[in-house]
Order: structure tokens, then sequence, then C-alpha cells
């Protein structure tokens, strides 16, 4: 409830609060601590108090006790004074009837004992003549103070006689000095002259208990009210009222007694206080009421302590709201139930432009409603009052203070107090001007897109993984395979895998989510091409998996279609196969001639042989000695002709382009075997140098045998054509492996060589420096061998001295599996030796 308040008022004086509050209010006001310490310093100044009120008490209180204890002490003193002094007076008496010659037993048995009487602490009292001797030894004398310890007997006649001597000198009464007996009791000894005239009659000695004095001399109400002790000149304890010890926290006073003198004193104890009801009550009321106050006090500096921080929370709420509410970038309004607005947050003037002054207090039109819009916002403002506001909240259009315009969405509730009445109405309101613009961006965005995808002459189409349901179909995939799935199924072919797709359907959304976009689209990604029985068309296909716009995983497929492409392909393929075989056909076309020679050698050695036989047989000279070798020769130059027929045959028998494995010594062999003939014409060697152990490649053995064919029969013609004369003119040909896995087939001509600018243009079609050439054997040799994934190309040989001495076309094909199924890999023909000569003869 506070908070609110507080957060009212800050929201109203937010300025004020702004400037100054933050600094001030962090730490506390100067005074909120002495909140703090007020009750502190009243436990402190009442402890002070209460403990000197005690002290002063405890102190009046001790000294009570002690002037009570002086008066008693005084009083004892008193008592024992007096008794001492009757019992002298009374000696000093019968001292004096005695020397005036009233001394006879009867009358001092008599006196003694009346004296004894009235002195119970007097334990013995008998006449001693100046010899030291009892007057009447055989007069007995009364004994007393039978309740009283007494001394032996020896140390009784010393008793009596202490003192004697010096009562005779000063002749006045004198108390001896104290004596004692074996357990510690103390005596004294009254020593009172008897002198007629001058004339010393003895002494009459009286032997006082000390402790006779305290019991017989003491009043009783004393002696029950405190402990009372005599003690001698050395502090001694020679007879006390109580038996109980002393304690150190008991109090006494001490005052000498005289008579009789010889440093005796009587002490007085004061038993410790006992328990004053009243006064014990009021202490504990005191003490208890202390407690109280201290408990009061205690509280009160806890409460204030927890307001203080109370306080000191509610600040820091109110001013973390107030630092939220500001930095905030939604405007926030308050409305009161009459629709008068209440408060606007600093969000709210910025968007608006408006200031708090302009709009707080103000009723409807607000000054931010667009002029135009009044009954649509008297409308709105309307709902908003019963209540009826939407929970999507408004959408308006709001006028700045500049005059221009923005869109906004408003949301309204209920603005409750802490009683849970409803006081008015918040409203937040954001600027959506942007996202609207956003949103308009987006659709415009999806329109052109969808225009485009739409338009595309592919088949576009996304396949859920997980249950095969066609999530997306573009116009061109609609037009060919309608709204069915099948269709992207018949192109994924065995790239979709419905079962596999669902199980691993995370981890492939992980996998692929990751991938741009353009990976469909470029050339690197896997492209499929399809035939589709159904339609009779051929489809590029490019899938990929991708996070669909609800998480799950799904197939996109954009399908190409290639027909026209794949049809032309086909064409230019089999015109390609067509120029290859012409190609071939004209070699042999040029060859001819040789060739036709080549075959009239054995068929004329053939021809001649068997012409000898006819005639060996005719002259009837023949014997099977004579006619064995001849038959054996014909045949081999029948082996001879058969071999060249085969090799022309296989050249140009026409056959579907096969590749297979092959060994490449057997290709250059068949190769050598066709180009020698034609070389043989101009006197050139063929040479072939198998630098390795080769492998087994997989090529269209017809086809390479072309280029090898073609490459010999150029260089032949450029070397003829060079040098027609030249001595002992070779062409070799180089096979061996080259890094990479390769096989390099090398040609290697002493003729002129290929200058710069033929270079350029040699493998172009119909280019040709021959009158008769037709510039396409190279261009053909090239294509062929690139669709074997291999090279071709040309470079000069230089002698030493740095000049042309011909040119060399390598010609490398790869050794590891073509294209072809079944293939094994490379494979080393062991037969094979490593290096081998041959020479073609000429
Ligand atoms: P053609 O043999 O019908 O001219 P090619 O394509 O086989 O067609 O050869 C093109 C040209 O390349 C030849 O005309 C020739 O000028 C040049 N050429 C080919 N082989 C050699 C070679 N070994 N040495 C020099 N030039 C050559």
């Amino acid at each position: 409830m506070l908070t609110e308040r507080l957060f009212a008022r800050s929201a109203r004086s937010s300025k004020k609060l702004n400037d100054t509050a933050p600094t001030r209010w962090h730490h506390g006001p100067w005074w909120s601590n002495s909140y703090l310490l007020t009750p502190l310093i009243s436990i402190l100044v009442f402890l002070v108090v209460m403990s000197l009120i005690l002290w002063s008490l405890n102190r009046r209180e001790q000294q009570q006790q002690e002037d009570t204890l002086y008066r008693n002490v005084a009083w004892a003193q008193q008592q024992i004074r007096l008794s001492m002094t009757g019992a002298q007076e009374q000696i000093q008496a019968l001292a004096r009837d005695i020397a005036s010659g009233h001394g006879d037993p009867q009358s001092f048995q008599s006196s003694t004992g009346d004296i004894m009487q009235g002195h119970p602490e007097i334990l013995y009292m008998n006449w001693y003549t100046a010899q030291h001797k009892p007057r009447w030894p055989n007069t007995p004398l009364p004994v007393l103070g039978s309740r009283l310890a007494k001394p032996t007997d020896a140390q009784m006649d010393d008793a009596v006689q202490a003192a004697f001597d010096e009562a005779r000198t000063t002749r006045r009464q004198i108390y001896s000095p104290l004596l004692y007996d074996d357990l510690g009791n103390g005596y004294i000894t009254l020593q009172t002259p008897v002198y007629r005239d001058r004339e010393f009659l003895g002494s009459i000695a009286a032997v006082f208990s000390i402790e006779g004095i305290l019991k017989h001399d003491i009043p009783g109400e004393l002696s029950a009210k405190y402990k009372i002790s005599i003690t001698d000149l050395n502090n001694r304890e020679l007879a006390t009222t109580s038996s109980r010890p002393r304690l150190p926290r008991d109090m006494f006073y001490d005052l000498p007694l005289d008579p009789p003198g010889q440093g005796v004193s009587v002490r007085v104890y004061s038993y410790p206080q006992l328990t004053n009801f009243t006064n014990n009550t009021l202490v504990w009321l005191v003490a208890g009421l202390s407690c109280f106050v201290l408990w009061s006090l205690w509280s009160l500096w806890k409460h204030t302590r927890q307001r203080f921080e109370a306080q000191q929370a509610l600040y820091a709420e109110a001013f973390f709201r107030r630092a939220m509410e500001n930095s905030v970038l939604i405007g926030m309004r308050v409305l009161d139930m009459h629709g008068r607005i209440t408060h606007v947050n600093p969000a709210f003037c910025r968007m608006t432009g408006w200031d708090e002054s302009d709009l707080v207090g103000k009723v409807a039109p607000f000054p931010y409603w667009p002029k135009d819009a009044y009954p649509e916002m008297q409308r709105q403002l309307d709902m908003t009052l019963r209540g009826k506001a939407p929970s999507s909240g408004f959408e308006l259009r709001v006028r700045r203070k500049d005059g221009s315009f923005f869109h906004a969405r408003l949301y309204v509730s209920p603005l409750i107090d802490s009683s849970g009445r409803q006081t008015g109405w918040m409203s937040s309101m954001t600027d959506i001007t942007e996202p609207r613009r956003a949103r308009e961006d987006l659709a415009a965005a999806h329109e052109r897109f969808t225009t485009v995808l739409e338009s595309l002459d592919a088949a576009v189409s996304v396949l859920a993984a997980d249950e095969a349901e066609l999530l997306f179909a573009n116009r061109y995939y609609r037009h060919l395979f309608g709204i069915r799935p099948d269709g992207h199924l018949e192109l994924a072919g065995a790239g979709f895998d419905t079962a596999q797709a669902s199980s691993d359907s995370i981890d492939m959304v992980d996998t692929y989510a990751g991938l741009p976009a353009t990976a469909l689209t470029e050339s690197t990604s896997d492209a499929q091409e399809v035939y589709v029985e159904g339609i009779q068309k051929w489809f590029e296909v490019r899938r990929q998996y991708i996070q669909w716009v609800d998480g799950h995983l799904a197939q996109m497929q954009i399908a190409t279609d290639i027909t026209t492409r794949k049809q032309a392909q086909e064409l230019a393929d089999q015109q390609e196969e067509k120029l290859q075989f012409t190609s071939r056909l004209m070699t042999m076309g040029e060859m001819a001639s040789s060739l036709a020679h080549e075959l009239n050698q054995p068929l004329a050695a053939i021809n001649n042989y068997c012409s000898g036989c006819v005639a060996l047989v005719k002259s009837g000279r023949m014997t099977q000695d004579a006619l064995l070798p001849v038959l054996e020769k014909t045949a081999q130059q029948a082996v001879r002709a058969g071999m060249i027929i085969k090799r022309i045959r296989e050249f140009v028998k026409r056959s579907e382009p096969k590749r297979q494995p092959t060994r490449v010594a057997d290709i250059v062999a068949d190769a050598v075997g066709l180009a020698e003939i034609e070389a043989r014409k101009r006197k050139i060697r063929i040479l072939t140098e198998i630098r390795s152990r080769m492998p087994v490649i997989h090529v269209d053995p017809v086809l390479i045998e072309q280029v090898l064919v073609n490459l010999l029969k150029n260089a032949a013609e450029a070397m003829h054509d060079a040098k027609p004369n030249a001595a002992d003119p070779v062409i070799r040909v180089i096979v061996q492996r080259v890094d990479g896995g390769f096989v390099c087939v090398s040609v290697v001509d002493q003729g002129p060589g290929v200058d710069e600018a033929t270079a350029e243009r040699l493998f172009e079609p119909f280019y040709s420096t021959k009158s008769d050439g037709m510039g396409m054997g190279l261009n053909i040799c090239r294509s062929i061998i690139e669709s074997h994934r291999g090279r071709l190309w040309v470079v000069n040989n230089i002698d030493a001295s740095g000049n042309v001495t011909g040119a060399t076309f390598h010609c490398s094909l790869p050794i590891g599996e073509a294209d072809g199924p079944g293939n094994s890999g490379p494979e080393v023909l062991s037969h094979q030796p490593t290096q081998q000569t041959v020479t073609g003869e000429l």
C-alpha cells in the first residue's frame, strides 16, 4: 500500500525526485540514524541512572549499618565498663573495710560471696598478705563461674600473684596482664592493695574470666543480634558469643576496653543483613520495571530499525520502479474512472511529442487524437471505460505534437489499488509503425518469392520427412504431378528414405539446418538425372533436408526439366561417334595404298611359295623335307596377311562405345602395328618403350588406338614433310606411369615441332596446315581423351643448344576404375616386362 502511494507520489513529482533523490536517499537521510540511536542512548542512560541509584541506596544502607554497629559496640563497651567498674568499686570497699579493722574470716567470706554473686565473671577472689600467702588459708571461699572455663590450680596460683607488687607499689587497683590457660582462654587479675595508714596488709586478687565478662556483661538482646568478641593486643579472639566463623564480607567494629585495659578490646560483628522483605520487593520491583523498560526500549529500537529498513526498501523499490518506468520504451497512460488522464510516463511523451503538462488532467478529445478520427477514438475510449477493451488491444493512429502521425497498439488493463478497488485504467502503447512496415515488406517479399517460385520452370516440392506429406509444391510441380507426393517420391527415387528420415530426423535437422540455402543451387551440390517414365521426361534433381517452418525435418527437391538438353546431348554423342567412325575410315582411306602394299607382300610371298610347291610337285622331286618348310612359310605369310586384315577390320569396326579393362601395352602394340605400315613407307622407325609395369586401364581400346594412330600418323607426316631424306628417322612411343595415378603415352617425333601460333589452334576443329588435311584429327583425339578423364597436350623437344628437334604429344589416362561397372581397380600385369623395347621394322 505504502509502495503504491509512494509510487503515485513519485510519479506526480518525478522531475523533482529525479533531480535530487537518488543521491540524497541512497544512504538514507542524516536524521534517519538518530531514529535508531535515540532508543539506544535511552537504554544506556537508563542503565547508568539505575546503577547510580542502586549504588547510592546500597551505600546509604551500608552507612546505616556501620552507624548501628558503632552504636552497639559503644553500648557493649559501656556495659562492660559499668560492670567492671562496679566490681572494682565493690572490691575497693571490701579493702577499705579490712583496712578499717573489720576483717574477719566470716565477713570476708560473705563479702566476697556477694561480690562474686553480682559478678559471675569473677572466677576466684582472695586476700593475700604481704608475704603472698592467703590471709585465712583454712576458710573456704566461694567458687563460682562453674559454667566458665577455668585455669589449672598452678595457673591460678600464678594468676593471683600477677601484678601483686605493682599494686603494692602504686597503692592503686591494678589489672594484671592477660593470662592464658592451655586452651587459650584469657584471664585477668585485679589486684586491690589493702593499706591501713601506711601499713601494707596485702592485696585482694580477683581473677576475671574474659569469657565470663562477655557472657555476663553484654546484654542478651545485643548478643542475639550480633556476634561479639573480646580480643587481645594481638587481635586474638579470647572469647566470642558465637562460634560462627568470620565471613569476609562481615562488617565489624572494635573499641578498647578500659577497664581492664591491657590491650583488651570489644569487637562487634554485624551478621549479614536478614532479608528485608519490603526492601527486596522494592528492589525486585525496580529491577522488573527496569527490565520491562529495557525490553520496551529494545523493542522500540528494533521496531524503529525495521521501519527504517522497510522505508529504505520502499525507497529503493520506488526508485527502481521509477527507473524502470523511465527506461521502458512502452508508453504508459493512466485514466481515472471518468476518462481523465492522471499519469503518462516519459516514453508516452517521447512517442507522442506531447509534454506531461499537455496531457495530465485532460479529458477526451485528447490532444494526440487525429482530428479526422474523433468518432473512432471516442468509440475506443468508451469501450475502455466500460471495460470492454479487447485483450488484443486497439490499433490506432496517433497524432504527434508536430502534426505527424504514427501507428500504435494500445493495451488496456484495470488499475487496482491496494484495497482491491479499481481506480482507473492503465494503458500501454507501442509504436507499431516499424513492425507494420516490416510486416508489409515481409508480405511483399513473400509475394515476390511466391511469384518467382510459381513461375519457375523447375518443379519445387517439399515433403515432410516422416509422413511423406507434401508440404509445398510450386505451379510447375502441380502442373506435372498434381498435388500428390508421388511425383516427389518418384523424382527422389532412392534419395528419400521415410524410415530413416523419421528415425534420424533430429540428427538430420542438426546436420542440414546449418547449410546455406544456396547449396541447393550451387553446381557443386549433388544433382541427379532422373527419368520419369510416366511423363517421359528427364529431370536434373537437387535435394536437401531442411527444417520446415514447424521445426520438423523435410526434404526439399528442385527438379529441372532437362529432357531437351538430354536429347540434344544424345544427338551430339551419336554425331561424335559417327565423326570418330568417319575419322577412322578416313585414316584407313589415307592409309589404303600403304595397306594394300603391306597386304601385297605376304600375298605375293604366298603366291611365290605356292608356285614353288606346284613346280616341285610337277617335277616329281617332291619330298617331305623339301615341301614342309615351304608350306610352313606359306602359312606364316597367310597369318601375317590375316593379322593385317584383322587389325584393319577391328579399327574400322563400327561398335557401340564400350569401356573395358585393357592392357596399355596391347593398345600401343595395335596402334603401332597399324601406324608403322604408313611409317615404313616413309622409312621411319617406331620404337616403343614401356618404362614400368603397366596396370590395366578402363578405356574403350578402339578409341584410344585411334588417338595413338592419329598421333603417330601426324608425327610421321610432319617428319617426312620437314626432312624427307633424314637419316634413320625414328618416332618414339614412351609409356610410363606418372604421379597422380595416370598412365602417360608420349609420341616423340623428330619433325619441325609446333610453333606458338599453331600450338594455340592445334586442337581446334578444321585447323590444318596440310593442303589435303581435314584438320579434325587432333580435335577428335582430345575429345576422346577428355571423355576418358585424361589430358592431351603438346610440347616441343629442345636439344642442348636450344633448338627445336621435334614435338612430343603427351596423352594421359587415369588408372583408377572408370565409369564402367564390374572393374576391379588397378592391376599390374605380372607377365609384363618392366622395360621393353619394340622396334618396328622398315
Ligand atoms: P590434319 O592432320 O588433317 O591436318 P590434325 O588435326 O591431325 O589434322 O592436325 C592439325 C595440324 O596440326 C596439322 O595440320 C599440323 O600442322 C599440326 N601437327 C599435327 N601433328 C604435328 C606434329 N607431330 N608436328 C608438327 N605439327 C603437327
